[in-house]
């Protein structure tokens, strides 16, 4: 599973409070922390579960009849325990040569209890018939403190009274929600073979799980579609959807790999999904086992609860992922589009082999999370891949509280709480380093063989240290116990001694985290008289120095040469030093650390040499990077930044550099750009066009504002933006509407983005209705966004909008506020 949604919010309003907000509302004395997670016993295992489903969309209902064979997983026994969350359960019956005997059983509205006919022993399958109805809608009114929101089966618009969206059914069964829609063991170490028949209006149509074994058109309007999946996976793969999606069919090897679009998007199926077969094939031949399912199917749905879910072959994607041609072009790999790869990539690890329980999922995200950088380095070169797992670095250790959470995690509070920047970000570094060591052949032989040993079972960190230990020989008991099984990272101070005496070079590290040293295998390159020596030292003591003599003192000692390291990092390298790293050291992170100091320093020339460098970086990102970091109110970075950022506007290949150039040369208002801005707002990419128009807002509001009128229609992503920033700044009432219903119907990001300036756009105007309407927009965004910890931030706008209303005399405005306010304030 992908969360995007936490990880959106949290990166957009890093700025705000929103990570210490989560840290204060957070009981210091959690009781469920105490609770040791065991892997859900197994008394029966599932063998196969056969469905045969129809959906009442008036009432959202899901009429279900299920055939579900198990047996006894050792011991002898004559009862069946099953999970079903708010159903009516109607019978429950053994079968036997096709007659059905009724079974005494007890529900209690989460659990079946089955007294089978006689005891069972482990070698004897045996199965049981079910009719049921599953009322997803209703889950919450059964008050059970286990049931969230977590409904299982979700019906989207099921009687089409929401203008613009289409009906739709789906199914999200990660963690423990597709007991919500058949009776089942709901345990991630269960894998059971699958046939799943649903009746449907005929003009819909069907996804799930395997083959689609097949289709009859009944006289009544609807179709009967039956899908089998013949290898054995989770209850919580388990997938259904059901709407008007257009198929645009793709192959690789043979197998069917299709991608189901609502169909005004399906034109674009092949640009937003295209690549997939050819990261089936990378990852197959990476892995050593091919792709292990049937088919690979991708839908995007309405309304989606989280980012994206891996179910076997049929993963399912939020609507974020849809996206036309055009929006594409600003569509770079690390704009949201690695979901693709990192739900493919599940299908091994996490659909083919298993993490066992929840504490164990670092087996399924750790990986997945890895995935992304393993194809950003295939596919877009070594600068990609270290770029985008430094990113996963970066956002582990932004969050502070996350550093006493173990990887693999025996006691958590909800199981939900598994799916953080440790399993996903801080697992995804720890499998870098991990492939560091070892090198890549042994470290891919090393899954082989996991992926080969547990296929179709289950795995936890231990199987995986065996395997690894197994392709390398090496025994790895204390990096799993570090990393794994042990909290935080180091915190690692480096500082330098030359000795010009003794011709000694010093290099002292000292791990200054709470509890044990990290054992730290570093490579230490040291650059003396024009050329680079490697030393391999392994850091076993939280102080450690290391000496070695130099014929001329280094220009650079560069330590963790390979840059693989996850820990907080202080290195008191000079600027000289980082000037150096940036023109000679090769990855990087090598240049992304030198640009970094050099954007503290641009009154010293070479770091204003490193910062005119960076802006034709060769890699995009820290192109940007330095876009951003040069200081133009600096004379000398600006005489030297101004022709280059004006060939980037111009020239750059890429849209997003061009962008940022754009963006930069706005904020020196020079008149003398006007044309070059004008000329931008015709490109094809958002990201320019937007750009340009913000710039432009800056030299001449009344201007853009009717430029912005003229692309109002075609705009979408970055220009929607600034068109909306163009309003909300300088507009009067006459684009209050435009701007609120793009805020009201916004996805989270921009209405986070333009939520500051649109509560400043409610106080500004005329209209005492529209303010209303403006508060009570802003009132809701920060209800439904509470949960992250965004009341206090909301609550200070409307304050601020009060302000301005109140000397507009208008005290309907200014009631809605307090009330408003009132309620964010209340404690949940
Ligand atoms: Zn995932």
């Amino acid at each position: 599973m992908k969360t995007l949604y936490a990880a959106m919010l949290i990166g957009s309003i890093s700025v705000c409070a929103l990570n210490t907000a989560i840290a204060q509302t957070a009981p210091a004395e959690n009781p469920a922390l105490k609770i040791y997670r065991e892997t859900p016993p197994k008394y029966s295992d599932l063998v196969h579960t056969k469905l045969d489903v129809r959906f009442d969309y008036k009432k959202r209902y899901l009429y279900g009849k299920e055939w579900v064979t198990l047996k006894p997983h050792f011991y002898p026994t004559d009862s069946l325990r099953l999970d079903a969350q708010g159903m009516d359960i109607k019978n429950v019956s053994i079968v036997k040569a096709g007659k059905n005997t009724p079974l005494k059983f007890t529900y209690d509205s989460l659990t079946i209890n089955i007294q089978l006919d006689r005891t069972y022993r482990n070698n004897e399958n045996y199965t049981v018939y079910i009719n049921y109805t599953a009322k997803p809608n209703e889950l919450k009114a059964q008050g059970s403190a286990a049931i969230t929101d977590a409904k299982g089966l979700y019906f989207i618009n099921p009687d089409g009274t929401e203008k613009d969206k289409p009906t739709q059914i789906w199914t999200q069964g990660e963690t423990q929600s597709s007991s919500a829609w058949f009776p089942t063991v709901d345990s991630p170490n269960q894998k059971t073979t699958d046939e799943i028949t649903m009746t449907v209006p005929a003009k819909y149509v069907t996804l799930s799980n395997g083959r689609l074994a097949s289709q009859k058109v009944n006289g009544d309007g609807t179709r009967t579609d039956t899908w089998k999946m013949e290898l054995p996976h989770s209850p919580y793969l388990f997938m259904m959807a059901v709407g008007d999606f257009k198929i645009t069919k793709d192959t690789w090897k043979g197998k069917e790999v299709s991608y189901y679009l609502e169909p005004k998007y399906a034109p674009y199926a092949k640009d937003i999904f295209g690549f997939t077969p050819e990261v089936i094939d990378f990852y197959s031949k990476t892995l050593g086992v091919d792709y292990p399912w049937n088919k690979y199917s991708q839908i995007v749905v309405r309304d989606y609860v989280s980012g994206a879910m891996e179910n076997t072959s049929a993963t399912l994607h939020g609507d974020y992922v849809q996206a036309t041609k055009r929006e594409l072009i600003d569509a770079y790999y690390s704009q949201g589009r690695s979901t693709i790869v990192h739900e493919l990539f599940h299908q091994w690890f996490g659909d083919y082999v298993t993490a066992e329980s929840w504490s164990n999922l670092s087996v399924n995200e750790s990986f997945a999370d890895f995935s992304e950088t393993l194809w950003a380095e295939h596919k877009y070169g070594k600068d990609a891949g270290d770029a985008h797992i430094n990113g996963d670095r970066l956002n582990y250790l932004s969050q502070p509280d996350l550093k006493t959470k173990d990887l693999i995690r025996f006691h958590y509070g909800n199981k939900e709480d598994m799916f953080d920047a440790v399993t996903y970000q801080k697992g995804g570094s720890i499998l870098y380093m991990l492939r560091n060591y070892l090198g890549n052949a042994a470290f891919y032989k090393g899954l082989n063989i996991y992926l080969k040993t547990n296929a179709f079972k289950n795995g936890e960190a231990h199987q995986l240290r065996l395997a690894l230990e197994e392709a390398s020989g090496r025994d790895l008991n204390w990096f799993f116990n570090q990393w794994y099984f042990g909290a935080g990272h180091p915190v690692l101070n480096i500082t330098y001694k030359w000795d010009d005496a003794s011709k000694t070079q010093t290099v002292y590290l000292n791990q200054t985290q709470d509890g044990n040293a990290f054992i730290l295998p570093l490579a230490i390159d040291v650059y003396a008289g024009g050329k680079m020596d490697r030393r391999k030292f392994w850091m076993r003591n939280k102080v450690d120095s290391l000496v070695f003599h130099s014929a001329v003192k280094p220009s650079l000692v560069n330590v963790d040469g390979d840059k693989m390291l996850l820990a907080k990092k202080t290195d008191s390298k000079t600027i000289d030093e980082f000037t150096f790293q940036y023109f000679n050291a090769p990855l990087y992170l090598d240049r992304f650390e030198a640009i970094t100091a050099a954007a503290k320093q641009q009154a010293n020339g070479g770091a204003r040499k490193v910062i005119i460098a960076a802006l034709n970086d060769k890699y995009y990102e820290l192109q940007i990077k330095a876009i951003k970091a040069a200081d133009m109110t600096n004379d000398d970075v600006r005489n030297a930044a101004q022709p280059i950022l004006i060939k980037l506007a111009q020239t750059d290949p890429n849209t997003l550099v061009r962008a940022a150039a754009i963006t930069a040369l706005g904020k020196l208002k020079a008149s003398g750009n006007t044309n070059l801005f004008k000329d931008a707002l015709k490109s094809q990419s958002y990201a320019v066009q937007g750009a340009a128009l913000t710039a432009l807002s800056a030299l001449n509001p009344e201007d853009a504002l009717a430029l912005a009128k003229t692309y109002e229609k075609d705009s979408e992503g970055a220009l929607k933006q600034a068109i909306l920033v163009t309003y909300a700044t300088t507009g009067n009432d006459d684009q209050f509407d435009y701007v609120y219903k793009a805020f009201t119907e916004g996805q989270p990001q921009t209405q986070f983005d333009l939520m500051k300036k649109f509560a400043d756009y409610t106080g500004r105007i005329k209209s005492s209705d529209k303010a209303q309407q403006g508060v009570k927009a802003i009132v809701d965004f920060g209800i439904k966004f509470k949960k992250y910890g965004v009341a206090p931030q909301v609550a200070a706008l409307l304050n601020g909008v009060k302000e301005s209303r109140a000397k507009l005399n208008d005290t309907a405005s200014v009631a809605a506020i307090d009330k408003g306010v009132a309620e964010l304030q209340k404690p949940e």
